[in-house]
Parts: C-alpha cells; structure tokens; sequence
C-alpha cells in the first residue's frame, strides 16, 4: 500500500482551509496546511474583519452629527487615519498569529510558502515535495481590473486599508457589493466618493426595491452615484486622476484614488492544475461534485476558488463537510451536509442590508403566487436625530403554504436583526408565526412582525 506524508494536505490558510486542516487534525488525521501569505486569507487581511472595522470607524461620523439632537454639543472629532490604520494592523496582526496557534495546537504542520500540486497526490512548497492521500485546494479569490486604459493606476480592494495619504476624492467604479461597501464606508471617513456603475441599479441580484431604496439612502449620505456609466480612461495629471467616462456629458471627474471593484478571479494561475489534471469552468474556477471533489478523486476544492457563493460562512460550511466526508463526523454526531437555501447576507453599507431568501422577482418566478409586504419608516432614533434616513422593510410570502420566503431589510443593524430570522425561515417559519411572534418594542426589529396588510399593487 502506497505511503504518504499526510492524510490530509490543504493549500491556502484562509476561511476554508483553516478550518478544514483544524477540524480534520482534530479527528486524528496527519494533516500540513500550506499558506504563501498572511494566516487567515481574504477575509482576516483584506476583507470581512478590516472593512467592518473601518465601517464601524465611518459610522462614528453620522453618530457625531446625529448626536446635537440627543443635547450633546461642541465640535465633532477629527478623523486620524494613519491611527485607524495602525489599530487596524495591530488587531489583524493578532488575528494572524490567531489562526497560527489554532492550527498549532490542533497539530496541523503549517508550512509558508506557495504550493504547487505535482500530480494527484504531490505537492511542491518552495523546493519540498510532500505527498498526501488528499489534497484540499482552498486558494479563495482575487481582485481583477479589466483593461481600461489607465489600469496601472487604480487600486483594487486589497489596496483600500493602507492607503497612503487618505484620499480625500475617491471615484469607485462597480456597483456590487464591495463598491457599494467601499462607497459607503470611504464616504463616512470623509472623502467625497463618486460612484460610477455600468448598469442601471446597484446590488444586480438583490430585490429590486432593496436596490432602489439603498441607491437613495447612500445620495443622501453624500455619495454621488452615476449610474448607467461607464469609465473610458483614467490618466495621471497635475491636480489628480482624470477619469473620463464614455458618455462625454459626464465628468471628467479629478479625484485622488480610484477604486476599481468590478470582479473577482479564483486563485488557481499557478497553481499546477493542469499537470494534475482538474478541470476548471471558464471562469477558472474548480469544478466541483456535490462533495466537493475535483475531477481528479484525490483533490477537494472549496471556497471562493470554487466561485460559487463566496461568503466566509459558505466555506466554513464546506470545509466542515469535506472533513466530515473524508474523516467521519465529530463523535456522536451525523456526517454535516450543506444547504445553500436561505443563506443570509448581510451588506455594510450605510444604512446595512440584511437579506435572506429570495427576491421579489426570483419568487415571483419560483412560486405560482406570492403576497408582498413592505413598511418604509423613519426610525424613532431620528425623530430627535436631525436625519432623513429611513427603514425598508419586506417580506415575501409563498401564498399556497404561507411560508416566509424573502426577507429583506436596509436600515440600521439589518446583518444582526437578519441573522436570526433567518433561523426562523430556515425552520418554516410561515407569516402565521410571524403575526403570532410579539414584537420587542420599541426596536425597527418589530416591524417584521407587524405588517399585516400585503401591498396591493406590487412594485
Ligand atoms: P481565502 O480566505 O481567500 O484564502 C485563500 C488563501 O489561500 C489566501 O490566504 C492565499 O494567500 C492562499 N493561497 C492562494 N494560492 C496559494 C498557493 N498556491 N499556495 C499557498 N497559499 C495560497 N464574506 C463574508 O462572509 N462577509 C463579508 O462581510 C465579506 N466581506 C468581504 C470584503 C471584501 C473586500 C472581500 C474581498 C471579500 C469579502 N468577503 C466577505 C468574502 C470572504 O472574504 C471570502 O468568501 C472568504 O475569505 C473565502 O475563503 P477561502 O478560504 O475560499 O479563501
């Protein structure tokens, strides 16, 4: 029977791969966990922790203006971005050696370095061959820039954290989740933030009236949003970036920084797939079976490399089932399996989304008849605030078994206040229990069980 150096080699140390190499090491298999940067991948370093920390920073701004109302007085605080930006480091760096004593006293031998697979059950790491009965690829994602005249001198999201100086006129190009974040976030820090997306509404996916109402919730906080726009060139000149769009009667705009974030890539150039035989789709992601399996048995793959829904619950969810597959379940349990059904996301801009289930649209298609309700509100906290900002709140009903199939909210703690209906929809919860739930008064949260009456025409 062959031999190998490990029963379980995983490459990359980010959301999925830390928990997979942790969780299976736990089990009792031999397990190394390659990582060519730093421990904790996209979301500790460049994604989910630094941006809400810096989203928290944001807020502070409108929480010092909506303050004069509640009697507080005198002049808000400067923001001192080269110390949000060491705070910033410090935590990050204490989440990396986090995640490395986790791995350590799990007993997975970490190795740093990129990894390149041999063949089907090899792996090279700077010059070292090891060997391993699977192999685990879980190299997440990155940010791309299309080829835009001028791209050499964007940035890109991982560049958002230490940028140098604080640009004080940022234009975002995308309107996906992490453009709108960014907007939001850079915005709330101070800087006037142009917005330009190339389709008509931002957030493609989400309920439509969630993306219209978030549109106007983010012009009213200063963004300045041009939608149905398209960048035609970016050029170095005197006073700053000059970015052109093709429409000639907008813009130019001179702005500091851009940030391009239109897209992500999965990580698998260089990588060796070929030589190990994968097969990727023509995005470059690995294809994957329902257990996550390559087309080559020896090779798993989750996470962003996979391209599907690419959330660090997601592949934190994967990788428990991978190990699951390969090693058995934690005693006393059954084997975990995966449901990608009313996954909730939440999206931080100012105001936050929450979002669970389906859209209107994607439930009007799903199911033969739906009821809508909707609530638009001015939170009690700006009746003395001084703001215009107000709630959205909506849900869809499947009529025929009077389940709650979409809830969406964009409004103040939308992630928190979603997360645990979501528990509810995963569960069944119908509209029924939702009427017969008393609500917490006075929060917006309550809201979700007390709308009574459908719209009566659907927007
Ligand atoms: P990653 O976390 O990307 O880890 C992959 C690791 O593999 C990296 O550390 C990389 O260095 C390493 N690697 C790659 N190739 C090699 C190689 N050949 N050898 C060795 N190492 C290699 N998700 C949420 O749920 N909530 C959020 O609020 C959120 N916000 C985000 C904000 C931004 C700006 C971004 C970019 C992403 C955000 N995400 C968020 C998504 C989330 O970060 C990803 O879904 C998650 O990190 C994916 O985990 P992963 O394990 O697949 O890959």
């Amino acid at each position: 029977m062959q031999t190998f150096d490990f029963d379980l080699f995983v490459i990359g140390g980010g959301s999925g791969g830390v928990r997979a190499a942790r969780m299976a090491a736990q089990r009792g298999a031999r397990v190394a966990l390659a990582e060519a940067g730093a421990m904790g991948g996209t979301c500790v370093n460049v994604g989910c922790i630094p941006k809400k920390l810096y989203s928290y920073a944001a807020h502070y701004a409108e929480s010092f203006e909506e303050s004069h109302g509640f009697g507080w007085v005198g002049t808000a605080p400067q923001l001192d971005w080269e110390l949000l930006k060491a705070n910033r480091a410090r935590e990050i760096s204490r989440l990396n050696g986090v995640y490395l004593q986790l791995l350590d006293s799990a007993g997975v031998q970490t190795l740093r370095g990129w990894a390149t697979l041999l063949d089907a059950h090899a792996i090279d790491v700077a010059g070292q061959r090891y060997t391993a009965q699977n192999i685990l690829i879980a190299t997440g994602g990155a940010p791309t820039i299309p080829d835009v005249p001028g791209r050499e001198l964007v940035v890109t999201s991982d560049d958002m954290f230490d940028l140098n100086p604080f640009p004080k006129r940022l234009l975002v190009v995308g309107g996906g989740y992490i453009a709108c974040e960014f907007a939001s976030i850079f915005n709330g820090l101070g800087a006037q933030v142009t917005q330009v997306h190339r389709r008509d509404k931002l957030l493609t996916g989400f309920d439509d009236d969630v993306r219209r109402f978030l549109a106007s919730e983010m012009s009213k906080t200063g963004v300045k949003l041009q939608l149905g726009a398209e960048v035609a060139a970016i050029t170095q000149t005197a006073e700053g970036l000059r970015v052109d769009l093709k429409d000639g009667s907008q813009g130019p705009f001179v702005v500091d920084t851009v940030l391009y974030a239109t897209g992500r890539r999965p990580n698998t150039r260089g990588l060796g797939l070929e030589d190990a035989g994968v097969a990727v789709n023509a995005h470059g992601a690995i294809e994957v079976n329902e257990r996550y399996q390559s087309s080559v048995a020896s090779l798993y793959a989750l996470g962003d490399v996979t391209a599907r829904l690419q959330l660090t619950p997601v592949a934190l969810g994967e990788a428990m089932v991978v190990v699951d597959q390969l090693f058995g379940p934690a005693a006393g349990k059954a084997p975990r399996s995966m449901s990608y059904d009313f996954i909730p996301t939440a999206v931080f801009t100012h105001p936050n989304i929450g979002t669970v289930g389906y859209s209107e649209a994607e439930a009007r298609e799903k199911f033969a008849s739906i009821s809508v309700y909707r609530s638009d509100f001015k939170a009690l906290r700006h009746t003395l605030s001084n703001s215009t900002e107000r709630t959205l709140m909506k849900l869809l009903v499947d009529d025929a078994s009077d389940r709650v199939v979409g809830l969406h909210m964009v409004g103040p703690d939308a992630g928190e206040i979603v997360q645990g209906f979501a528990v509810a929809m995963k569960a069944g919860a119908t509209k029924a229990v939702f009427d017969s739930t008393i609500g917490i008064h006075p929060t917006a949260a309550e809201e979700f069980v007390t709308m009574r009456e459908p719209v009566k025409s659907p927007t």
